[in-house]
Formats: structure tokens, C-alpha cells, sequence
């Protein structure tokens, strides 16, 4: 039996006006679609897009839902005064170049104020008139380093020096309506800073099984690793002002859909009106590895990292095996290296970083890690691991063997959605969610009340097809956040779908990788600005629809600048013409 938690009010329910769920034949269903802004065609409509196998295995849940769900209605969240950050303000901002890294992310938000220049520094306007003083927010939210400072506009709360009870006391909200976000992260964050943005000023609630408000990820991998940035300066500077409860170092263990509730550890129930689920994705590990060996590690978390971070900085460690050939474990192995370390990278795929960048573009990346002295080793994977207390002695399959001081392992991850299990969402890996943003159960029928956002979430972005993916990126995970916030006022019906161009980075060994689109939909990649000799370029991926080539991502290495005039074509089919013959590889 649980019980409310004290001081949480039972939520406000206005009169449902309309069927609460819209049943759909068959496992899984897509509204209809029309054509994304700024593409030249619409997206055919996929038939299904729930996942066949968890459609008929929950019929407790679809009998439930259909006759006694009450969820909200998007008239339930109609906003009760203006937006409270006004977006159309002058504002002057300062970068602080102590962290900035010169990731380009700014240009790439705000290219009106940021442009890196030829030599490599970042120049920008110090002065923002009103008129691009949104890009120049959305770079502050997206910057990894937190480089960026703002000044002038609104704040995002209507009290910005409100003080935050880690748990929220008294239920001075009675009546409030109450919307609840599952997952202390980037895209919780966002999603809750978009709230307040719009207006909503109702009761929300951040819960978060890490003891840390939300922090940026990326430089987990990079300079916290090395030292040069501490783990207060993570912290994002987003939930200043925002006036929210915070309930940290709380997991949820349940959903109850139709009771509009979540579950937290200890039993206590959480009820909302609108739930935003944004729970991230966990290290994946390997079952064969010894478990509770300190010398095998994952690099997820802050206190995964902080880990490492000692592990490298032991007396004795000279060599760390790289389990996994992803950015993240790439990128490990280059500051690993900075601290003069031996590091081998051991793939059970060839080339490197093929299935994220082809097989051309991912030997670019080999390349470099070689000449930094990593040791890689592609195609192979790890037999047998010996862990003789003073070292880990792992043996290959191809029979090499490897005495090391530690193991990382960067294979990947799964999303966070053991808590979903049973509630009658479709889970299978991440939350399924409709174009904009709303999750979907087992039956396909869209839930108006319940959004997910950053990592976790699966969904179709029409600007590519109908099938439904997740994304792991920063940029991604603050600009689905706000989405899925605005998605969660409006209601289903009213709110647009979710159709950006995905964008993400990396650094090797000093080299810039900036990508956008997702370039593994490409079936034909082509070098379209300098050479991959030279290790600076710009390769663009397309593949063939009916309506023509259509470019899905352009990759650029050491080319921020270059890389924007691509950007903007992606998603777009381009009719053909004749004579258009593609440009020669170089
Ligand atoms: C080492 C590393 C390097 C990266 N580098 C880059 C990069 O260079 N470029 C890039 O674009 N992206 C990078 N990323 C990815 C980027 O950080 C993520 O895409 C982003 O953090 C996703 O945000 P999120 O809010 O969806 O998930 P998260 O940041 O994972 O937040 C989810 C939160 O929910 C919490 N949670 C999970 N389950 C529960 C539960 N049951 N109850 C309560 N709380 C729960 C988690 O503890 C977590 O705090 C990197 C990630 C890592 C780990
Ligand atoms: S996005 Fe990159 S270049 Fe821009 S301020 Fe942040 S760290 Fe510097």
C-alpha cells in the first residue's frame, strides 16, 4: 500500500471534454503527417510504428487505460500569463575563455554572434540586439563548457533568487496543477526551464536518482578527466531562477498510468498532471567482465568519471585497455594519452567508428589515434579477464594477451526505462514516442498527458522517415527537452512534430569533428570541401529516396564554418536534374 507523499497535494483534474485515448487499430499507429518546415516534400505516413512485440502483451493495461484513465487535457495547460523569458530582448553576453574549447557549438546555434576565424579563436558580439537574442540563448544552453555568460532579458522563473528546498515542504500549491519531470538531466532541465518559459506556472517537480542537480555530460570524457575543469564547473547554470522542487537522490521505481502517479523508492507516490520522462540511458556493461573489480569501469556518471579520474592518477597506472570504439571511448583514449598513458582500443568492429561515420571517414579517426600513439586494435575482442589484484590480465582472440591497470568499457548504452516496465508504455528500447514527442503505449495509442525527451526517447523525425530512433546528443537532448515542454502544453493534437536536424561533436587528438544529420542513414558519402589526406574536410552523406538524392548528414573535420552551409540542406530531397553529376572525390 503506498500513500501520498506528505505535502504533495492529490493534482488538480479539469472535466475531460473528450475521449481520453484514441484507440487505433492494430499494434501501433502514426497521425498523419504533413510536410516538415523547409523540406520540399511530405514524408509518407508509415503504417505502424509501435513495436510489434509489445503490442498484445499487456492486456491489463489497455482494458485499464481505455475505461478509467483521466488524463489531462491540452486545455488543461493553457498558459495563464506570457512567456516570462522574453526572447525578443537585447542582451549582452561573455565567454569565458578559460573553459571555452572551441567546440563551435555557438557558431552553429548562433552563427549572427559567434564565428570561430580561420586561426582557429572564437570572435563574437558582445552587444546582442533583441532580434537574436533567442540564438543567443539556445548557445548558452547548448555550450558543453558553460563558457558562455548572459545579461539583460528575463530570467527563467518568476522569482529568480527563490530559494530551492532540496525537498519541497509545505503543500503551498494546493490546487496548482502539477507537472513532474522523471529524470534530473539535460533534458529535464530543459524541459523544465522551457515550462517556466512559457508560462506555465504550476507546481513542478524535478526528480533525479543522482545526488547532483544536472550537469553537462561531454567533458566527463575530456576535461574533467584531465583536470581542467572541476565538477562544480559542470554544473548547468540553466536552473538559476527556475522555481521548481528539486527531489534528488530519489529513483522512481514505478509509473502508474492511469492513477497519474509516479512511484519512489521507499513506496511513496508522486501524483502529476503531466509527466515529463526523461531518464537518460545507463553504461552498457559486459557480463563476462568481472563484476566488482575496481579495475573494470564505465563512464556514465559523474562519480563513474570521478572514478577514473583516480584510477589514471594511481601511482602505479601506466596502460588502459578501451573496450569499445565509440566517441566516448575514443575520446577517453586521448586524454588517457594526454596524462602519458598507454592505451589500447580494442574493437570488435572494423573501421573504426563505421557504423556512426562509414567506413571512409571512421579510418580518418584511426588514423589520428595511431599517430597519438593508441594502440588500436579493431576487429578483435576479449576472450578470457584474469583480474590478479595488482593488474587485469585480459587475453584477446586472436591470442594476445594484455596486462593493464584498468578496463574501460565504452560499448554503448541502454536506455533507462526499467522503471517503465509494466506501466504500458512501449519500452522497448527507450520510450516510444508519436512525432511530437508524446509517448505511446503497447496499443499505440498516444498518452496526452505523459512527454519524453533527450536519450530515452525513441521517436520518428520526419525530416529522414518514419522509423523511430533514439538520439544520444547534448544539442539534441536541450532541443527535444523544450520540445517535448511545449508538446506537453499544447496537447497532441495541437503540438507540432519533432523534426530537427540531430547535431553532435567530438575532439581527437586536437582535431574538431562536427556532425549533423545522422550519417549512418547514408548509403553514398562524398568528400564535398577539402581532403581526407589532409585530415580537414567536409564529407556529405546522402542516399536515394523517390523524390531524389537527399542529403542526411554532412560530417566536417577542422571545417566548423563549412559545415554550415550543409546543415541547412539536410533532411531536404533534391529534385534531380540533368547534368548535376556529383562532385569528384578527392
Ligand atoms: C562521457 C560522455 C561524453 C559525452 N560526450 C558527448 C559529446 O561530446 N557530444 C554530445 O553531443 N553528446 C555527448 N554525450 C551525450 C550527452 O551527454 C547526452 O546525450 C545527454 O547528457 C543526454 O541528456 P539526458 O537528459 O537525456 O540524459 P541524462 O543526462 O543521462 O539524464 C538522465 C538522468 O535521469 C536519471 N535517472 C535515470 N533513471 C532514473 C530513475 N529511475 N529515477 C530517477 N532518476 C533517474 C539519471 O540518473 C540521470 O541523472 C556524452 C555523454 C557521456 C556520458
Ligand atoms: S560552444 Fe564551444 S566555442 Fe562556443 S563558447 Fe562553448 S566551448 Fe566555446
Amino acid at each position: 500500500m503506498t500513500h501520498p507523499r506528505p505535502g504533495y497535494p492529490a493534482p488538480q483534474r479539469l472535466p475531460a471534454t473528450r475521449a481520453p485515448y484514441v484507440p487505433v487499430p492494430g499494434p501501433g499507429h502514426v497521425p498523419a503527417q504533413g510536410p516538415v518546415p523547409g523540406q520540399g516534400h511530405p514524408v509518407p505516413p508509415p503504417a505502424v510504428y509501435a513495436s510489434p512485440a509489445v503490442s498484445p502483451a499487456h492486456p491489463r493495461s489497455a482494458v485499464e487505460l481505455q475505461s478509467t484513465a483521466e488524463p489531462i487535457q491540452a486545455e488543461a495547460f493553457d498558459l495563464p500569463r506570457p512567456a516570462l523569458v522574453a526572447e525578443d530582448e537585447a542582451v549582452r553576453i561573455s565567454v569565458d575563455n578559460n573553459r571555452c574549447h572551441i567546440y563551435g557549438i555557438c557558431q552553429q546555434e548562433a552563427p549572427e554572434i559567434f564565428r570561430i576565424s580561420e586561426g582557429g579563436s572564437l570572435h563574437y558580439t558582445r552587444g546582442v540586439p533583441a532580434e537574436f537574442a533567442a540564438q543567443a540563448r539556445q548557445a548558452v544552453r547548448c555550450c558543453p563548457m558553460q563558457a558562455i555568460q548572459i545579461r539583460g532579458g528575463a530570467g527563467p522563473g518568476p522569482k529568480a533568487d527563490r530559494a530551492h528546498p532540496r525537498r519541497s515542504g509545505k503543500a503551498s500549491r494546493a490546487g496548482r496543477r502539477r507537472v513532474v519531470v522523471a529524470g534530473a538531466g539535460l533534458a529535464g532541465l530543459s524541459a523544465a526551464t522551457r515550462l517556466r518559459e512559457r508560462g506555465f506556472d504550476g507546481e513542478l517537480v524535478l526528480v533525479g536518482e543522482e545526488p547532483h542537480r544536472p550537469y553537462s555530460r561531454p567533458p566527463l570524457s575530456k576535461q574533467y578527466l584531465s583536470g581542467a575543469l572541476s565538477d562544480e564547473q559542470l554544473t548547468f547554470r540553466a536552473d538559476e531562477g527556475l522555481d521548481a522542487h528539486w527531489l534528488l537522490d530519489t529513483p522512481i521505481t514505478g509509473l502508474d498510468i492511469h492513477g497519474s502517479a509516479i512511484e519512489l523508492r521507499g513506496g511513496e507516490r508522486l501524483p502529476f498532471d503531466g509527466l515529463v520522462i526523461a531518464t537518460g540511458v545507463d553504461a552498457k556493461r559486459l557480463p563476462e567482465a568481472p563484476v566488482f573489480s575496481d579495475r573494470v569501469r564505465t563512464i556514465r556518471t559523474l562519480g563513474d568519471a570521478a572514478a577514473i579520474h583516480r584510477a589514471m592518477r594511481t601511482a602505479q597506472a601506466r596502460h588502459v585497455v578501451i573496450l569499445g570504439g565509440g566517441f566516448v571511448g575514443c575520446e577517453l583514449a586521448c586524454t588517457a594519452r594526454e596524462h602519458g598513458m598507454d592505451v589500447t582500443l580494442v574493437v570488435h568492429s572494423a573501421p573504426l567508428l563505421r557504423r556512426v561515420l562509414g567506413e571512409r571517414v571512421g579510418s580518418v579517426v584511426a588514423g589520428i589515434q595511431r599517430r597519438a600513439g593508441v594502440d588500436v586494435r579493431l576487429g578483435t575482442q576479449i576472450t578470457d579477464w584474469r583480474d590478479h589484484g595488482d593488474m587485469l590480465r585480459l587475453r584477446l582472440d586472436d591470442g594476445d594477451v594484455l596486462d593493464c591497470d584498468f578496463v574501460v568499457l565504452g560499448l554503448g548504452s541502454h536506455p533507462r526505462t526499467e522503471w517503465l516496465r509494466g506501466s504500458g508504455l512501449d519500452v522497448s528500447d527507450g520510450v516510444l514516442c508519436g512525432p511530437t514527442c508524446h509517448a505511446v503505449d503497447g496499443w499505440g495509442r498516444v498518452m496526452p498527458h505523459i512527454v519524453a525527451a533527450g536519450d530515452v526517447a525513441r521517436w520518428p523525425n520526419a525530416r529522414f522517415d518514419s522509423q523511430p530512433r533514439r538520439v544520444e546528443h547534448l544539442i539534441h537532448a536541450v532541443e527535444m527537452g523544450q520540445h517535448a515542454a511545449d508538446a506537453l502544453l499544447r496537447g497532441p493534437d495541437r503540438a507540432a512534430r519533432f523534426a530537427p536536424v540531430p547535431r553532435f561533436w567530438s575532439e581527437q587528438h586536437g582535431t574538431r569533428i562536427q556532425a549533423a544529420g545522422i550519417p549512418s542513414l547514408g548509403t553514398d558519402v562524398e568528400i564535398v570541401e577539402g581532403s581526407l589526406r589532409a585530415e580537414r574536410f567536409v564529407a556529405r552523406y546522402s542516399r536515394r529516396t523517390p523524390y531524389g538524392p537527399q542529403t542526411v548528414a554532412a560530417v566536417a573535420f577542422d571545417m566548423p564554418v563549412e559545415l554550415l552551409a550543409y546543415r541547412d540542406q539536410i533532411g531536404r530531397s533534391l529534385p534531380r536534374t540533368r547534368g548535376a553529376g556529383r562532385r569528384k572525390r578527392r
